[in-house]
């Protein structure tokens, strides 16, 4: 495979245009391509599992609009039904009977779930689950882990600093002190630290919350002893768990991380692929618990566009399709042979290098650890090999996330010539990167 530098002229002249208009050139910070070499590729289309940007370079794309794109790009029953609802109408704030008919999807193939409410993202998703845990708890206390990522509200930028609990650090300029004062961070699979945290604010935590399988900062998989040890103390502190399983959910399965560690939650939140590729979220429980949501119940929660039409479309026929036999089984079949070949490559030129995966997300850690199961346990360093590994992998036509935080998805638009287009491209990258 030959690599060369690829033209970004245009991409470079649209990002200069976008400056004029958008703090840092984009709409959502990572897009900016900070971490990696060069500008950010401007995309015009892209079909099946391909991108093309706007000086035309084609890309295999790993990134898959960061998750939802499980069927890869213009689908073409999801494009159908979502052409047949545009030439209905666009959005009408009022209910529809495609709300029934997505929900029904949901709730019919999930054991998790008994109730749930439609929003237009994961931040709202997770935003609106804390809500129904304080109103329900009456506690206003949230506690989080370090490295994992629920949106953007509020309540959930804080971070941890050093130390086992760290209390108040906001992480983004504009949250009030006394908002982050209500968030706790601890590191994940620290039992002791979890213990702690229920000593410490003895009947004040109204919830704990963590992603169904950690892959915001990293794919940081946790031994179902530690879930099941959240899951107990918890319930015996009268605080509700809630999985925010907006990447994990209809990821790894219909019933995401819940299935896999065969933990029932209080709440669980849902996006990306339930969208099919427009913006919507979800978030449910009990149908006790969601019985506290208004118009029912006193916690309140709205949205003009919730349960958008077009969206509830798009829905449906992706996980009509991701309902079908067999189908997780060829995503987690494909995915683990395509990882499973490049670590070969690994293990024979002896490279400092892991790739851990789960169903079909993978993620490349720079690292000689077995296990990575904290945010404290990845080494911050190693990024500069990503960095090498990404601008090599662009040079050859694959498109991975511009930050080796980010976890990479496989959609069953994968052609096995692509996996194997790719894992070419991969061995020289890394050879390259080392
Ligand atoms: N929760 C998790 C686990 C996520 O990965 C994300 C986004 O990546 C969110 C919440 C926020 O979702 P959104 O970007 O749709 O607001």
């Amino acid at each position: 495979m030959k690599a060369q530098d690829i033209s970004r002229e245009k991409s470079a002249e649209l990002f200069e245009k976008a400056k004029n208009y958008f703090p840092g050139g984009v709409n959502s910070p990572v897009r900016a391509f900070k971490s990696v070499y060069g500008t950010p590729l401007f995309i015009e289309r892209g079909d099946k599992a391909h991108l093309w940007d706007a000086d035309g370079n084609e890309f295999i794309d790993f990134c898959c609009s960061w998750g939802p794109l499980i069927l890869g790009h213009n689908n073409s029953e999801i494009r159908e039904a979502v052409q047949a609802q545009l030439a209905k109408g666009l959005s009408f704030g009022a209910p529809t009977a495609l709300e029934n008919e997505l929900a029904e999807l949901i709730i019919s193939n999930n054991k998790y779930v008994e109730k749930i409410r439609f929003v237009s993202s994961g931040t709202e998703a997770v935003m609106s689950a804390i809500r129904l845990a304080r109103g329900y708890t009456k506690r206003d206390k949230i506690v989080k882990f370090e490295g994992c990522y629920h949106g953007h509200s509020d309540s959930l930028l804080v971070k941890a600093g050093s130390g086992l609990v760290t209390f108040g650090e906001t992480s983004s300029a504009g949250v009030p002190k006394a908002f982050a004062d209500e968030t706790i961070v601890i590191g994940l699979n620290d039992k002791a630290a979890l213990e702690q945290v229920f000593v410490d604010f003895k009947d004040q935590i109204a919830a704990v919350i963590i992603e169904g399988v950690p892959a915001n900062n990293g794919l940081l998989i946790q031994d179902k002893a530690y879930i099941q040890f959240l899951r107990d103390i918890t319930k015996s502190n009268g605080s509700l768990l809630i999985f925010d399983e907006v990447i994990t959910g209809f990821r790894l399965g219909f019933e995401g991380a819940a299935k896999y560690y065969d933990i029932q939650p209080d709440i669980l939140t849902y996006g990306k692929i339930i969208g099919g590729g427009m913006p919507v979220g979800v978030y449910g429980a009990s149908a006790e618990i969601m019985g506290h949501i208004s118009p029912d119940g006193g916690v309140y929660q709205a949205g003009t566009l919730s349960g958008n039409p077009v969206a509830m479309a798009a829905g449906i026929a992706a996980l009509s399709i991701l309902a079908q036999p067999g189908f997780y089984e060829n995503q987690e079949k494909t995915t683990l042979a395509f990882v499973e070949e490049i670590r070969a490559f690994i293990a024979e030129n002896n490279l400092e290098v892991k790739i851990f995966t789960l169903g079909s997300i993978f993620w490349f850690a720079f690292t000689s650890l077995d296990k990575i199961q904290s945010a404290d346990q990845i080494e911050h360093e190693s990024m500069g090999k990503y960095k090498i590994m990404h601008r090599e992998l662009l040079n050859r036509g694959i498109y991975f996330g511009p930050s080796g935080y980010e976890v990479g998805f496989i959609s069953a638009a994968h052609t096995q010539e692509d996996l194997s287009t790719t894992i070419s491209a991969i061995k020289e990258a890394l050879l390259i990167a080392f």
